[in-house]
């Protein structure tokens, strides 16, 4: 058994939003944390049980627009992420993720389909897909590197006035408003797939910072050569 200080990760509904190895994301969480001696525990939680609410990081990934509504039905019916976040949990939304927790986000004929009314956002249908690199430079109060990663998605999110952009897009379609993702207290939405934490390992500190708090500095120099690779191959196209 985890002891009663192991940081708590939840995955939700694996079995409905898991797209482009989104996954990916909790296997990284869990190793940064794990290489500064923190213990963690990752629950799994499929969309016929309760999301518990007392986790730490909360982690959710992008899908297909039918498996999107059914996730927000049921996110919305039981509740346990709305505790969580009015407990203070950090959280990662990643693409149909992302826009779930806005107000309304559009169904698979564009319908207005209803959110859970976490984050100070509504997404409708945009214009065209947006399928590509995705490179964007991060609001400085955060103090985060370049975030890098790949966007495929029909949906364009508007923000309201209590989120903040989370960057400004310098590559790609983001938001669709000159902006990629959004956050508001700890928690964050994105459009990056990639995973969004292994290419940008320093997202994953913050989520990890806003539970844990001050943390040791890990060697990433291998990472971090592939990641400037990657952004000199976007950014010289
Ligand atoms: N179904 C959503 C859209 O197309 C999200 C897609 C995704 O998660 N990749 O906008």
């Amino acid at each position: 058994m985890p002891s009663d200080s192991a940081l708590r990760i939840i995955w939700i509904y694996p079995d409905l939003l898991s797209t482009y190895g989104d996954q990916g994301n909790v296997l990284v969480l869990e190793q940064r944390a794990q290489r500064r001696g923190i213990e963690t525990e990752t629950t799994y939680v499929r969309s016929a049980d309760p999301v518990p609410e007392t986790g730490d990081v909360y982690l959710i990934g992008g899908g297909e627009d039918r498996p999107q509504i059914l996730a927000a039905e049921r996110l919305r019916r039981d509740g346990g992420l709305h505790r969580a976040i009015a407990r203070g949990a950090a959280m990662l939304a990643v693409c149909a993720g992302y826009q779930i927790m806005g107000s309304t986000f559009g169904g698979e004929e564009g319908q207005p389909v209803d959110g859970l009314g976490l984050l100070d956002i509504a997404s409708t249908r945009g214009p065209a897909r947006a399928v590509g690199e995705l490179v964007a430079e991060v609001d400085a109060t955060l103090n985060l590197p370049t975030l890098t990663g790949f966007e495929n998605h029909m949906g364009v999110t508007h923000l309201g006035p209590g989120v903040k952009p989370l960057s400004k897009t310098l590559r790609g379609v983001g938001n669709g408003d000159g902006f990629e993702g959004c956050y508001a207290g700890h928690v964050v939405g994105t459009y990056l797939h990639g995973p969004a934490l292994a290419r940008n390992p320093a997202l994953a500190d913050l989520l990890l910072s806003w539970r844990v708090g001050d943390l040791a500095p890990l060697d990433d120099s291998r990472f971090e050569a592939l990641r400037q690779e990657r952004l000199n191959t976007v950014m010289s196209r």
